[in-house]
Protein backbone atom coordinates (compact mmCIF):
# COMPACT_ATOMS: atom_id res chain seq x y z
CA UNK A 1 0.00 0.00 0.00
CA UNK A 2 1.38 3.67 -0.54
CA UNK A 3 1.62 5.98 1.64
CA UNK A 4 -1.65 8.32 1.76
CA UNK A 5 -3.84 5.42 0.33
CA UNK A 6 -6.49 2.98 2.39
CA UNK A 7 -6.92 -0.22 1.72
CA UNK A 8 -10.44 -1.39 1.43
CA UNK A 9 -12.09 -4.98 1.29
CA UNK A 10 -14.16 -5.00 -1.98
CA UNK A 11 -17.00 -6.94 -3.06
CA UNK A 12 -16.00 -9.85 -5.72
CA UNK A 13 -13.05 -7.80 -6.19
CA UNK A 14 -10.30 -8.25 -3.44
CA UNK A 15 -9.74 -5.45 -1.70
CA UNK A 16 -9.75 -1.58 -3.67
CA UNK A 17 -6.86 1.07 -3.12
CA UNK A 18 -7.93 4.57 -2.80
CA UNK A 19 -6.29 7.64 -1.83
CA UNK A 20 -7.29 9.68 1.35
CA UNK A 21 -7.91 12.25 -0.76
CA UNK A 22 -10.82 10.59 -2.03
CA UNK A 23 -12.14 8.85 0.83
CA UNK A 24 -11.78 12.65 2.74
CA UNK A 25 -13.94 13.62 -0.10
CA UNK A 26 -16.80 11.99 1.06
CA UNK A 27 -17.15 13.93 4.05
CA UNK A 28 -15.51 17.10 3.41
CA UNK A 29 -17.87 20.18 3.62
CA UNK A 30 -20.32 18.25 5.38
CA UNK A 31 -21.29 17.41 8.82
CA UNK A 32 -20.55 13.82 8.42
CA UNK A 33 -17.29 12.31 9.98
CA UNK A 34 -14.94 10.12 8.71
CA UNK A 35 -12.70 7.32 11.46
CA UNK A 36 -10.13 5.46 10.76
CA UNK A 37 -8.22 2.96 13.72
CA UNK A 38 -6.85 4.71 16.45
CA UNK A 39 -9.38 8.29 15.75
CA UNK A 40 -11.01 9.11 18.99
CA UNK A 41 -14.52 7.81 18.54
CA UNK A 42 -12.99 4.79 16.51
CA UNK A 43 -12.98 2.14 19.62
CA UNK A 44 -17.05 3.25 20.31
CA UNK A 45 -17.58 3.04 16.81
CA UNK A 46 -16.81 -0.56 16.42
CA UNK A 47 -17.60 -1.73 19.78
CA UNK A 48 -20.70 -4.45 19.13
CA UNK A 49 -22.97 -6.07 21.58
CA UNK A 50 -21.17 -9.56 21.04
CA UNK A 51 -17.50 -9.66 21.50
CA UNK A 52 -18.15 -13.22 19.55
CA UNK A 53 -18.78 -11.46 16.35
CA UNK A 54 -15.95 -8.22 16.56
CA UNK A 55 -14.79 -7.31 13.39
CA UNK A 56 -13.08 -4.37 12.64
CA UNK A 57 -13.47 -2.73 9.36
CA UNK A 58 -11.49 -0.29 7.31
CA UNK A 59 -13.13 3.23 7.33
CA UNK A 60 -16.79 4.06 9.31
CA UNK A 61 -18.30 7.18 8.19
CA UNK A 62 -20.64 8.91 10.76
CA UNK A 63 -23.35 10.65 8.23
CA UNK A 64 -25.51 13.33 9.34
CA UNK A 65 -28.01 13.46 6.64
CA UNK A 66 -29.43 11.47 3.89
CA UNK A 67 -27.52 13.25 1.72
CA UNK A 68 -23.98 12.39 3.05
CA UNK A 69 -25.64 8.48 3.26
CA UNK A 70 -26.31 8.96 -0.41
CA UNK A 71 -22.78 9.86 -1.17
CA UNK A 72 -21.13 7.07 0.75
CA UNK A 73 -23.69 4.38 -1.29
CA UNK A 74 -23.00 5.96 -4.26
CA UNK A 75 -19.07 5.75 -3.26
CA UNK A 76 -19.04 2.47 -2.16
CA UNK A 77 -21.32 1.30 -5.57
CA UNK A 78 -19.06 3.02 -7.78
CA UNK A 79 -15.90 1.19 -6.22
CA UNK A 80 -17.09 -2.20 -5.36
CA UNK A 81 -16.56 -1.60 -1.44
CA UNK A 82 -17.76 -3.94 1.24
CA UNK A 83 -20.19 -1.67 2.92
CA UNK A 84 -22.35 -2.10 6.18
CA UNK A 85 -24.53 -0.58 8.41
CA UNK A 86 -24.97 -0.08 12.33
CA UNK A 87 -27.83 1.21 13.92
CA UNK A 88 -27.21 0.11 17.57
CA UNK A 89 -24.60 -2.64 16.79
CA UNK A 90 -27.18 -5.39 18.60
CA UNK A 91 -27.10 -7.88 16.62
CA UNK A 92 -25.31 -10.91 17.46
CA UNK A 93 -24.20 -11.90 14.38
CA UNK A 94 -22.40 -8.90 14.42
CA UNK A 95 -23.39 -7.55 10.83
CA UNK A 96 -23.01 -4.08 11.68
CA UNK A 97 -19.35 -4.15 11.13
CA UNK A 98 -17.66 -4.72 7.00
CA UNK A 99 -14.75 -6.95 7.89
CA UNK A 100 -11.80 -4.36 6.11
CA UNK A 101 -14.42 -2.84 4.52
CA UNK A 102 -16.68 0.20 4.77
CA UNK A 103 -18.93 1.07 7.81
CA UNK A 104 -22.19 3.65 8.34
CA UNK A 105 -22.44 4.24 11.30
CA UNK A 106 -26.31 6.22 12.18
CA UNK A 107 -25.42 6.90 15.19
CA UNK A 108 -24.85 11.09 14.74
CA UNK A 109 -28.81 10.44 13.39
CA UNK A 110 -30.80 10.35 16.65
CA UNK A 111 -33.92 13.08 16.10
CA UNK A 112 -36.96 11.81 17.66
CA UNK A 113 -39.85 14.11 16.83
CA UNK A 114 -43.40 12.79 18.14
CA UNK A 115 -45.99 14.25 16.12
CA UNK A 116 -49.31 14.20 18.33
CA UNK A 117 -51.81 14.99 15.80
CA UNK A 118 -51.01 12.08 13.72
CA UNK A 119 -49.97 9.96 16.69
CA UNK A 120 -47.02 8.95 15.22
CA UNK A 121 -43.07 9.46 15.91
CA UNK A 122 -40.14 9.83 13.29
CA UNK A 123 -36.95 8.48 14.39
CA UNK A 124 -33.49 9.00 13.30
CA UNK A 125 -31.92 5.75 11.69
CA UNK A 126 -29.33 5.63 14.85
CA UNK A 127 -31.59 6.24 17.75
CA UNK A 128 -31.66 3.42 20.22
CA UNK A 129 -35.30 1.98 21.95
CA UNK A 130 -34.98 3.92 24.99
CA UNK A 131 -34.40 7.30 23.55
CA UNK A 132 -37.80 6.77 20.92
CA UNK A 133 -39.41 5.65 24.59
CA UNK A 134 -38.01 8.61 26.72
CA UNK A 135 -39.95 11.25 23.95
CA UNK A 136 -43.08 9.48 23.10
CA UNK A 137 -43.40 8.37 27.15
CA UNK A 138 -43.98 11.88 27.59
CA UNK A 139 -47.49 12.05 26.23
CA UNK A 140 -48.52 8.49 27.44
CA UNK A 141 -47.50 7.01 24.38
CA UNK A 142 -45.26 4.16 22.59
CA UNK A 143 -44.29 2.72 19.32
CA UNK A 144 -44.11 -1.20 19.35
CA UNK A 145 -40.23 -1.67 20.35
CA UNK A 146 -38.09 -4.58 21.95
CA UNK A 147 -37.53 -4.72 25.87
CA UNK A 148 -34.17 -4.09 26.13
CA UNK A 149 -33.58 -0.22 25.48
CA UNK A 150 -29.76 -0.51 24.50
CA UNK A 151 -31.04 -2.10 21.29
CA UNK A 152 -30.83 -0.33 17.63
CA UNK A 153 -34.18 0.94 16.51
CA UNK A 154 -33.38 0.29 13.03
CA UNK A 155 -31.86 -3.53 13.02
CA UNK A 156 -34.77 -4.30 15.26
CA UNK A 157 -37.38 -2.52 13.28
CA UNK A 158 -35.66 -4.34 10.04
CA UNK A 159 -35.92 -7.73 11.06
CA UNK A 160 -39.79 -7.41 11.95
CA UNK A 161 -39.75 -6.52 15.79
CA UNK A 162 -41.27 -7.26 18.99
CA UNK A 163 -41.35 -6.64 22.62
CA UNK A 164 -43.98 -6.45 25.50
CA UNK A 165 -46.74 -4.73 23.53
CA UNK A 166 -46.87 -7.11 20.10
CA UNK A 167 -49.34 -8.98 21.91
CA UNK A 168 -51.49 -5.91 21.71
CA UNK A 169 -50.43 -4.47 18.34
CA UNK A 170 -48.36 -6.66 16.39
CA UNK A 171 -45.01 -7.37 15.07
CA UNK A 172 -42.98 -3.69 15.27
CA UNK A 173 -43.41 -3.28 11.39
CA UNK A 174 -47.20 -4.00 11.70
CA UNK A 175 -47.12 -0.50 13.02
CA UNK A 176 -44.39 1.22 10.74
CA UNK A 177 -45.82 3.61 8.27
CA UNK A 178 -43.40 5.19 6.50
CA UNK A 179 -39.60 5.09 6.40
CA UNK A 180 -36.84 7.11 4.39
CA UNK A 181 -34.61 5.20 2.63
CA UNK A 182 -31.66 5.39 0.32
CA UNK A 183 -31.43 2.61 -1.86
CA UNK A 184 -28.15 0.90 -4.24
CA UNK A 185 -28.51 3.64 -6.86
CA UNK A 186 -27.85 6.24 -4.30
CA UNK A 187 -31.26 8.14 -4.59
CA UNK A 188 -33.08 8.98 -1.50
CA UNK A 189 -36.87 7.99 -1.55
CA UNK A 190 -39.93 7.23 0.68
CA UNK A 191 -41.52 3.98 1.26
CA UNK A 192 -45.13 3.72 2.75
CA UNK A 193 -47.97 1.67 2.04
CA UNK A 194 -49.01 4.28 -0.66
CA UNK A 195 -45.38 5.08 -1.91
CA UNK A 196 -42.83 2.38 -3.36
CA UNK A 197 -45.53 -0.22 -1.59
CA UNK A 198 -43.41 -3.49 -3.04
CA UNK A 199 -39.93 -2.15 -1.46
CA UNK A 200 -41.75 -0.97 1.69
CA UNK A 201 -43.65 -4.59 2.20
CA UNK A 202 -39.81 -5.97 1.99
CA UNK A 203 -38.62 -3.51 4.73
CA UNK A 204 -40.70 -4.80 6.71
CA UNK A 205 -38.99 -7.74 7.62
CA UNK A 206 -36.40 -7.81 5.15
CA UNK A 207 -33.47 -6.92 7.24
CA UNK A 208 -30.60 -4.30 5.44
CA UNK A 209 -30.92 -5.82 2.43
CA UNK A 210 -32.63 -2.91 0.23
CA UNK A 211 -30.54 0.17 1.07
CA UNK A 212 -30.05 2.36 4.19
CA UNK A 213 -32.92 3.55 5.87
CA UNK A 214 -32.14 7.10 7.36
CA UNK A 215 -35.85 8.03 9.33
CA UNK A 216 -38.45 5.41 10.40
CA UNK A 217 -41.68 6.52 11.41
CA UNK A 218 -43.82 4.54 13.46
CA UNK A 219 -47.79 4.65 14.78
CA UNK A 220 -47.82 5.48 18.25
CA UNK A 221 -50.68 3.39 20.94
CA UNK A 222 -51.64 4.74 24.40
CA UNK A 223 -49.30 3.43 26.72
CA UNK A 224 -48.54 4.17 30.77
CA UNK A 225 -46.94 6.10 31.52
CA UNK A 226 -47.69 3.84 34.54
CA UNK A 227 -47.70 -0.14 34.25
CA UNK A 228 -47.26 -2.93 36.06
CA UNK A 229 -44.01 -5.47 35.76
CA UNK A 230 -41.51 -6.58 36.92
CA UNK A 231 -39.60 -10.26 37.88
CA UNK A 232 -41.48 -12.84 40.03
CA UNK A 233 -39.07 -15.92 40.68
CA UNK A 234 -38.47 -19.53 42.36
CA UNK A 235 -36.14 -21.97 43.34
CA UNK A 236 -36.06 -24.46 40.19
CA UNK A 237 -37.20 -27.15 42.39
CA UNK A 238 -40.63 -25.70 41.53
CA UNK A 239 -40.35 -25.83 37.50
CA UNK A 240 -43.02 -27.94 36.85
CA UNK A 241 -45.51 -25.71 38.95
CA UNK A 242 -44.08 -22.29 37.36
CA UNK A 243 -43.97 -24.26 33.75
CA UNK A 244 -47.76 -25.29 34.22
CA UNK A 245 -48.74 -21.96 35.79
CA UNK A 246 -46.81 -20.20 32.78
CA UNK A 247 -48.59 -21.78 30.24
CA UNK A 248 -52.03 -21.90 31.88
CA UNK A 249 -51.76 -17.99 32.49
CA UNK A 250 -50.51 -17.44 28.73
CA UNK A 251 -53.22 -19.49 27.07
CA UNK A 252 -55.91 -17.13 28.96
CA UNK A 253 -53.91 -13.72 29.55
CA UNK A 254 -55.29 -10.84 28.05
CA UNK A 255 -52.97 -8.96 25.36
CA UNK A 256 -52.31 -6.07 27.67
CA UNK A 257 -50.26 -8.97 29.74
CA UNK A 258 -47.34 -10.27 28.58
CA UNK A 259 -44.96 -12.86 30.21
CA UNK A 260 -41.82 -13.92 29.58
CA UNK A 261 -40.36 -17.03 31.47
CA UNK A 262 -36.67 -17.51 32.23
CA UNK A 263 -34.58 -20.60 33.72
CA UNK A 264 -31.28 -19.62 34.92
CA UNK A 265 -28.80 -19.43 37.55
CA UNK A 266 -29.32 -16.94 39.78
CA UNK A 267 -26.91 -13.90 39.03
CA UNK A 268 -25.36 -11.95 42.03
CA UNK A 269 -28.00 -9.32 41.43
CA UNK A 270 -28.75 -7.06 44.49
CA UNK A 271 -32.63 -7.69 44.52
CA UNK A 272 -32.19 -11.39 44.88
CA UNK A 273 -31.46 -13.06 48.26
CA UNK A 274 -27.69 -13.87 48.60
CA UNK A 275 -28.44 -17.59 49.29
CA UNK A 276 -30.08 -18.19 46.12
CA UNK A 277 -26.89 -16.73 44.25
CA UNK A 278 -25.99 -18.98 41.58
CA UNK A 279 -28.22 -21.73 42.12
CA UNK A 280 -30.99 -22.42 39.52
CA UNK A 281 -34.40 -20.37 39.67
CA UNK A 282 -37.23 -20.06 37.60
CA UNK A 283 -38.53 -16.20 36.81
CA UNK A 284 -41.34 -15.01 34.96
CA UNK A 285 -41.03 -11.04 33.67
CA UNK A 286 -44.30 -8.87 33.45
CA UNK A 287 -45.47 -6.27 31.52
CA UNK A 288 -49.30 -5.22 32.48
CA UNK A 289 -50.05 -2.23 30.05
CA UNK A 290 -53.99 -2.39 31.56
CA UNK A 291 -55.72 -1.89 34.72
CA UNK A 292 -56.29 -5.47 35.64
CA UNK A 293 -53.03 -6.42 37.04
CA UNK A 294 -53.54 -7.62 40.14
CA UNK A 295 -56.56 -10.21 39.14
CA UNK A 296 -54.74 -11.00 35.53
CA UNK A 297 -51.31 -12.40 37.66
CA UNK A 298 -53.42 -14.26 40.46
CA UNK A 299 -52.54 -17.60 38.18
CA UNK A 300 -48.56 -17.04 39.21
CA UNK A 301 -49.12 -15.37 42.83
CA UNK A 302 -51.07 -18.03 43.82
CA UNK A 303 -48.37 -20.71 42.85
CA UNK A 304 -46.90 -19.09 46.51
CA UNK A 305 -43.64 -18.96 48.36
CA UNK A 306 -41.47 -17.04 45.58
CA UNK A 307 -37.88 -16.24 45.78
CA UNK A 308 -38.83 -12.61 45.33
CA UNK A 309 -41.63 -10.75 43.72
CA UNK A 310 -40.94 -7.72 42.31
CA UNK A 311 -44.12 -6.82 40.53
CA UNK A 312 -44.85 -3.14 41.06
CA UNK A 313 -46.28 -0.25 39.63
CA UNK A 314 -43.60 1.56 37.59
CA UNK A 315 -43.00 3.71 34.63
CA UNK A 316 -43.32 1.77 31.41
CA UNK A 317 -39.62 3.41 30.03
CA UNK A 318 -38.41 2.02 33.23
CA UNK A 319 -39.83 -1.57 32.39
CA UNK A 320 -38.35 -1.07 28.58
CA UNK A 321 -34.90 -0.89 30.82
CA UNK A 322 -34.94 -3.26 33.16
CA UNK A 323 -33.37 -6.23 31.11
CA UNK A 324 -31.01 -3.60 30.46
CA UNK A 325 -28.63 -4.93 33.04
CA UNK A 326 -28.65 -8.37 32.09
CA UNK A 327 -27.10 -7.94 28.75
CA UNK A 328 -23.81 -5.78 28.81
CA UNK A 329 -21.97 -4.92 25.50
CA UNK A 330 -18.82 -6.94 25.06
CA UNK A 331 -19.65 -10.44 26.80
CA UNK A 332 -19.77 -13.35 24.25
CA UNK A 333 -23.64 -14.36 23.36
CA UNK A 334 -24.41 -17.60 21.42
CA UNK A 335 -28.29 -17.82 20.75
CA UNK A 336 -30.73 -20.23 19.32
CA UNK A 337 -34.45 -19.56 19.25
CA UNK A 338 -37.72 -20.85 17.21
CA UNK A 339 -40.98 -19.39 17.18
CA UNK A 340 -43.70 -21.95 18.45
CA UNK A 341 -47.27 -22.08 18.10
CA UNK A 342 -48.50 -23.02 21.20
CA UNK A 343 -46.65 -24.88 24.65
CA UNK A 344 -47.43 -28.62 24.91
CA UNK A 345 -46.60 -31.24 27.44
CA UNK A 346 -43.55 -32.77 25.00
CA UNK A 347 -42.39 -29.19 24.38
CA UNK A 348 -42.22 -28.42 28.05
CA UNK A 349 -40.23 -31.42 28.39
CA UNK A 350 -37.76 -30.75 26.01
CA UNK A 351 -37.32 -27.46 27.21
CA UNK A 352 -37.14 -27.76 30.58
CA UNK A 353 -34.76 -30.52 30.07
CA UNK A 354 -32.13 -28.38 28.58
CA UNK A 355 -32.55 -25.83 30.47
CA UNK A 356 -31.70 -27.24 33.56
CA UNK A 357 -28.15 -28.44 31.85
CA UNK A 358 -27.25 -24.64 31.55
CA UNK A 359 -23.77 -24.61 31.93
CA UNK A 360 -22.90 -21.06 32.25
CA UNK A 361 -23.85 -18.76 35.28
CA UNK A 362 -24.23 -15.54 32.46
CA UNK A 363 -27.08 -17.90 30.22
CA UNK A 364 -30.79 -17.87 30.16
CA UNK A 365 -33.19 -20.49 28.19
CA UNK A 366 -36.70 -18.00 27.61
CA UNK A 367 -40.27 -18.10 26.51
CA UNK A 368 -41.58 -15.16 25.36
CA UNK A 369 -45.04 -14.88 25.10
CA UNK A 370 -46.44 -13.36 21.41
CA UNK A 371 -50.08 -14.43 20.68
CA UNK A 372 -52.60 -11.98 19.91
CA UNK A 373 -52.11 -9.05 17.32
CA UNK A 374 -49.69 -10.23 15.59
CA UNK A 375 -52.14 -13.61 14.41
CA UNK A 376 -55.02 -11.57 12.80
CA UNK A 377 -53.19 -9.17 10.58
CA UNK A 378 -53.32 -9.69 6.88
CA UNK A 379 -50.55 -12.69 6.14
CA UNK A 380 -49.68 -10.63 2.83
CA UNK A 381 -49.06 -7.53 4.69
CA UNK A 382 -45.29 -7.30 5.24
CA UNK A 383 -42.13 -9.55 4.73
CA UNK A 384 -41.91 -10.40 8.19
CA UNK A 385 -44.44 -13.02 8.30
CA UNK A 386 -44.73 -15.88 10.68
CA UNK A 387 -48.14 -14.85 11.43
CA UNK A 388 -48.89 -18.15 13.54
CA UNK A 389 -46.16 -17.49 16.35
CA UNK A 390 -47.63 -17.66 19.60
CA UNK A 391 -43.99 -17.84 21.27
CA UNK A 392 -40.33 -17.16 20.38
CA UNK A 393 -38.24 -19.88 22.71
CA UNK A 394 -34.88 -20.68 23.04
CA UNK A 395 -31.72 -20.93 24.80
CA UNK A 396 -29.34 -17.77 25.00
CA UNK A 397 -25.88 -18.87 25.97
CA UNK A 398 -23.68 -15.69 27.46
CA UNK A 399 -20.46 -15.76 28.88
CA UNK A 400 -16.83 -13.79 29.34
CA UNK A 401 -14.37 -13.59 26.29
CA UNK A 402 -11.72 -14.92 28.47
CA UNK A 403 -13.76 -18.13 29.72
CA UNK A 404 -12.21 -21.27 28.76
CA UNK A 405 -15.16 -23.13 28.70
CA UNK A 406 -16.50 -20.98 25.48
CA UNK A 407 -17.12 -24.27 23.24
CA UNK A 408 -18.91 -26.07 26.13
CA UNK A 409 -21.56 -23.03 26.08
CA UNK A 410 -22.04 -23.03 22.62
CA UNK A 411 -22.55 -26.93 22.75
CA UNK A 412 -25.22 -26.96 25.77
CA UNK A 413 -26.89 -24.10 23.46
CA UNK A 414 -26.93 -26.07 20.17
CA UNK A 415 -27.59 -29.46 21.99
CA UNK A 416 -30.82 -27.83 23.96
CA UNK A 417 -31.99 -26.41 20.95
CA UNK A 418 -31.42 -29.21 18.89
CA UNK A 419 -34.30 -31.06 21.20
CA UNK A 420 -37.04 -28.29 20.95
CA UNK A 421 -36.70 -27.58 16.58
CA UNK A 422 -39.12 -30.37 16.02
CA UNK A 423 -41.73 -28.07 17.27
CA UNK A 424 -40.90 -24.87 15.53
CA UNK A 425 -43.15 -23.15 12.75
CA UNK A 426 -40.06 -20.65 12.04
CA UNK A 427 -36.87 -18.57 13.35
CA UNK A 428 -36.79 -14.76 13.90
CA UNK A 429 -33.95 -13.35 11.36
CA UNK A 430 -33.01 -10.71 14.26
CA UNK A 431 -31.90 -13.70 16.34
CA UNK A 432 -29.41 -15.64 14.32
CA UNK A 433 -26.10 -15.92 14.36
CA UNK A 434 -23.11 -15.54 12.57
CA UNK A 435 -23.05 -19.52 12.22
CA UNK A 436 -26.50 -19.70 11.05
CA UNK A 437 -26.19 -20.44 7.05
CA UNK A 438 -28.54 -19.23 4.42
CA UNK A 439 -31.13 -21.34 4.16
CA UNK A 440 -31.67 -20.80 7.55
CA UNK A 441 -32.40 -17.22 6.84
CA UNK A 442 -34.65 -18.47 3.76
CA UNK A 443 -36.44 -20.45 6.68
CA UNK A 444 -36.76 -17.18 8.70
CA UNK A 445 -39.04 -15.96 5.84
CA UNK A 446 -40.95 -19.16 4.51
CA UNK A 447 -43.33 -18.57 1.63
CA UNK A 448 -41.98 -14.82 1.70
CA UNK A 449 -38.39 -15.71 0.44
CA UNK A 450 -39.11 -15.90 -2.74
CA UNK A 451 -40.81 -12.60 -2.95
CA UNK A 452 -38.02 -11.01 -1.26
CA UNK A 453 -35.57 -11.91 -3.86
CA UNK A 454 -37.62 -10.03 -6.38
CA UNK A 455 -37.51 -6.54 -4.48
CA UNK A 456 -33.91 -7.41 -3.92
CA UNK A 457 -33.60 -7.93 -8.16
CA UNK A 458 -35.55 -4.67 -8.36
CA UNK A 459 -33.59 -2.33 -5.99
CA UNK A 460 -30.08 -3.70 -5.59
CA UNK A 461 -29.26 -6.24 -8.19
CA UNK A 462 -25.54 -6.09 -7.67
CA UNK A 463 -26.15 -7.03 -4.29
CA UNK A 464 -23.70 -3.93 -2.65
CA UNK A 465 -26.20 -4.69 0.77
CA UNK A 466 -24.71 -7.78 1.50
CA UNK A 467 -23.35 -7.63 4.71
CA UNK A 468 -26.55 -9.02 6.72
CA UNK A 469 -28.42 -11.91 6.79
CA UNK A 470 -28.85 -11.78 2.86
CA UNK A 471 -31.17 -12.05 0.57
CA UNK A 472 -29.54 -12.86 -2.98
CA UNK A 473 -31.16 -11.12 -5.28
CA UNK A 474 -33.49 -13.33 -7.50
CA UNK A 475 -31.83 -14.24 -10.89
C1 LIG B 1 -29.87 -7.59 24.31
C2 LIG B 1 -30.76 -7.73 23.12
C3 LIG B 1 -32.12 -7.63 23.27
C4 LIG B 1 -32.94 -7.77 22.16
N1 LIG B 1 -34.29 -7.66 22.32
C5 LIG B 1 -35.09 -7.73 21.24
C6 LIG B 1 -36.49 -7.54 21.37
O1 LIG B 1 -37.01 -7.30 22.45
N2 LIG B 1 -37.24 -7.61 20.26
C7 LIG B 1 -36.71 -7.85 19.04
O2 LIG B 1 -37.45 -7.90 18.07
N3 LIG B 1 -35.38 -8.05 18.89
C8 LIG B 1 -34.57 -7.98 19.96
N4 LIG B 1 -33.24 -8.16 19.81
C9 LIG B 1 -32.70 -8.48 18.49
C10 LIG B 1 -32.46 -7.21 17.72
O3 LIG B 1 -33.67 -6.86 17.09
C11 LIG B 1 -31.37 -7.42 16.66
O4 LIG B 1 -30.18 -7.75 17.30
C12 LIG B 1 -31.17 -6.19 15.81
O5 LIG B 1 -30.37 -6.53 14.70
C13 LIG B 1 -30.53 -5.07 16.58
O6 LIG B 1 -30.59 -3.88 15.86
P1 LIG B 1 -29.36 -2.87 15.91
O7 LIG B 1 -29.70 -1.69 15.09
O8 LIG B 1 -28.93 -2.67 17.31
O9 LIG B 1 -28.29 -3.78 15.18
P2 LIG B 1 -27.00 -3.49 14.33
O10 LIG B 1 -26.07 -4.57 14.71
O11 LIG B 1 -26.54 -2.10 14.41
O12 LIG B 1 -27.54 -3.73 12.87
C14 LIG B 1 -28.01 -4.98 12.47
C15 LIG B 1 -28.32 -4.97 11.01
O13 LIG B 1 -29.44 -4.15 10.77
C16 LIG B 1 -29.30 -3.51 9.52
N5 LIG B 1 -29.35 -2.06 9.75
C17 LIG B 1 -29.03 -1.39 10.87
N6 LIG B 1 -29.26 -0.09 10.67
C18 LIG B 1 -29.73 0.05 9.42
C19 LIG B 1 -30.17 1.14 8.63
N7 LIG B 1 -30.19 2.39 9.11
N8 LIG B 1 -30.58 0.90 7.38
C20 LIG B 1 -30.57 -0.34 6.87
N9 LIG B 1 -30.17 -1.41 7.57
C21 LIG B 1 -29.76 -1.21 8.82
C22 LIG B 1 -28.01 -3.93 8.92
O14 LIG B 1 -28.21 -5.01 8.06
C23 LIG B 1 -27.23 -4.40 10.13
O15 LIG B 1 -26.31 -5.38 9.80
C24 LIG B 1 -32.39 -8.02 20.89
C25 LIG B 1 -31.02 -8.13 20.75
C26 LIG B 1 -30.21 -7.98 21.84
C27 LIG B 1 -28.74 -8.11 21.66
Amino acid sequence: MTPGSIEIAGIDVGSVTLSEDEVEALVSGTGGRLLRPGDEGWDEAVLIWNAMAAKQPAVILQPTSADEVASAVRFAAEHRLLLSVKGGGHNIAGTSMAPGGVTLDMSRMREVTVDLDARQVHVGAGCKLGEVDAETQKHGLAAVLGFVSETGVAGLTLGGGFGYLTRRYGWTVDALDEVEIVTADGQVRRASRDENADLFWALRGGGGNFGVVTRFTFELFDVGPMVTGGLIAWGAERVDDVLAAYRTLTESAPRELTAVLTIRLAPPAPFLPTEWHGRPIVGVVVCHTGTDAPADLTVLRDLGSPIVDLIVEKPYAAQQAMLDATQPKGMNYYWKTEFIPRISEEFLASFKAGALKVTSPMSQSIMFHLAGALNERSRDDGAMGNRDAGYVTGFAGSWPPADPRGGEHVAWVRESWSAIRSFSTGNYVNFQVADDDPTRTAEAYGRNFERLQRVKAAYDPDNLFRVNRNVVPAG
